[in-house]
């Protein structure tokens, strides 16, 4: 089967033709660690995963290796190191060692909630552990002419790569209008960017031949990435938010390190998120971390919402996109339910075959929507043939929901997480239903109107019928 992506580089969906079918390796910019992870940040994650289900697929999952680092040096980092410092009365480098180890196990806890993949170990590199590389690398760009030392940085100067700005397709003019450039006297174009900076005796640091420092953000992958994958690898991802500097400058610094190799055949960047139509921000209020997210709704409709637009478009995170998506994900499931036991293992790409439709819909640049709309369908054929007691069908839908990230578990402890709950117990609920029901008998509507009302306000309706009074969570 033919995968076709969008690549960045060429505008156009190309082919993926993998450099090695018995390893297809795939870079996939992962998080800055030092607070929870926001919901846009889910976007890559979820997107990438399922292209890594794909490709585990096609090729077998025993031949993709792919790679999403933690950034755990970053000036950011640097900067709520040094108040929890302060607050705590420990060194800037503890508080650094705390703050990042508790936000990647969290991000972790996240990422597994939302029904990605876990990923080895050595395929999750944090750039702490690759400084040694870093510094060769830059060692190796001043050898070739590319960077140069000054005042204790080292900088990456542009004007030694003629073909800078290929993946955005800016020049150097446009983007010096456009960017906020760092104008700095050790720099000889404003455009050359840091790939060495010094450190003070406060700030994390590593020696290096250019004093005690720390290395910028573009080289932390440009190593991590070429440690692990190889000089040339078949797909580099991230947020469009990216390709400009940060995969410009990956860009530069691995193609000039490896006599023009290229870094990646194929560039893909997912559309940004917004929020109820606003851009997201701390400032404006709707700033939503995925972890606050999980504690309302469960992460298979997180994942279900995110999948519904495509991952070029912008998507709008929005409460009724969240409901809908929820209702969609309960009528699936149902139609899941009797035959669930002869689902695949939790986690694992099913050895039966894939529902065709929504393989091929996902190998034409991952169109989630259409893959989607196939699966609606796929559910309708389940739903008949279960009314007739045909297995096939039911089991092919389930598989089909395993292998989209949207069931890990049986199906019934799945619906059980995803319909609404209730915010009384049950036997609180029919307590309340047997005095509604007694103030009936006595003539007493005041009062049964009132609880009534009282349950409807703790978002539980009650529906009178001919055998008595049942209730459902309002939806
Ligand atoms: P960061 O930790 O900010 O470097 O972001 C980690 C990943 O999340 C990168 O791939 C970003 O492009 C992506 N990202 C950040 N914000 C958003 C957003 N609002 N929408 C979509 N992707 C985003
Ligand atoms: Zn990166």
């Amino acid at each position: 089967m033919s995968i076709r992506l969008h690549n960045t580089l060429t505008r156009q969906k190309d082919e993926l033709v993998p450099l090695d079918k018995n390893n297809v390796r795939m870079y996939v910019c992962g998080p800055t660690v030092y607070d929870f992870a926001h919901i846009g940040n889910a976007r890559p994650v979820i997107v990438f995963d399922v292209l890594y289900r794909l490709l585990r697929h096609v090729y077998g999952p025993d031949h993709v290796t792919y790679v999403r680092n933690i950034t755990d040096i970053d000036d950011k980092i640097n900067a709520r190191a040094a108040e929890t410092a302060a607050k705590k009365g420990i060194t800037v480098e503890q508080a650094r060692v705390e703050i990042t180890g508790l936000t990647t196990q969290q991000y972790f806890d996240d990422v597994a909630a939302l029904g990605c993949l876990p990923l080895p170990e050595k395929n999750t590199p944090r750039a702490t552990e690759y400084v040694s590389g870093m510094i060769e690398m830059i060692g190796t760009l001043i050898a070739a002419g590319h960077a140069y030392a000054a005042e204790g940085h080292v900088l990456y100067d542009v004007s030694s790569k003629p073909d800078y700005g290929k993946l955005s397709r800016r020049s150097l003019d446009e983007m010096m209008a456009g960017a906020r450039v760092e104008v700095a006297p050790y720099k000889k174009n404003p455009m050359d960017f840091v790939l060495w900076k010094p450190s003070d005796a406060l700030t994390p640091g590593w020696e290096s031949p250019w004093g005690r420092g720390r290395p910028g953000w573009h080289i932390e992958c440009s190593v991590m990435g070429g440690a692990l994958l190889g000089e040339t690898f078949d797909i580099h991802g991230g947020g469009v938010d990216l390709m400009f500097p940060h995969h410009e400058n990956e860009i530069a610094q691995s193609e000039g390190c490896h006599h023009g190799a290229p870094l990646a055949n194929i560039w893909m960047h997912n559309g940004f998120l917004q929020v109820e139509g606003e851009k997201m921000s701390k400032s404006l209020g709707n700033f939503i971390t995925i972890n606050a997210l999980l504690k309302d709704w469960p992460g298979e409709v997180l994942r279900l919402n995110m999948l519904r637009t495509h991952y070029r478009q912008p998507i709008d995170w929005t409460l009724a996109g969240l409901k809908e998506s929820r209702r969609i994900l309960e009528e699936w499931l149902l139609a899941a339910v009797p035959m669930s036991v002869l689902g695949a293992a939790p986690h694992e790409v099913s050895k039966r075959p894939i529902y065709p439709p929504l393989l091929e819909a996902l190998s034409d640049d991952l169109n989630t929507p259409k893959a989607i709309a196939e699966i609606h369908k796929l559910r309708n054929s389940a739903f008949h043939h279960r009314s007739i007691g045909a297995a096939n069908t039911v089991v092919e839908f389930s598989d089909a929901l395993r292998f989209f990230g949207l069931l890990r578990d049986e199906v019934t402890d799945a619906l059980d997480r995803i319909r609404p709950k209730a915010s009384l117990p049950e036997e609180a609920i029919s307590a309340f239903i047997a005095a509604r029901t007694a103030a009936r008998k006595a003539k007493n509507f005041a009062e049964s109107d009132r609880i009534r009302d009282d349950l409807l306000a703790k978002g539980i309706v009650l529906m009178d019928g001919p055998t008595g009074t049942t209730w459902e969570v309002k939806k």
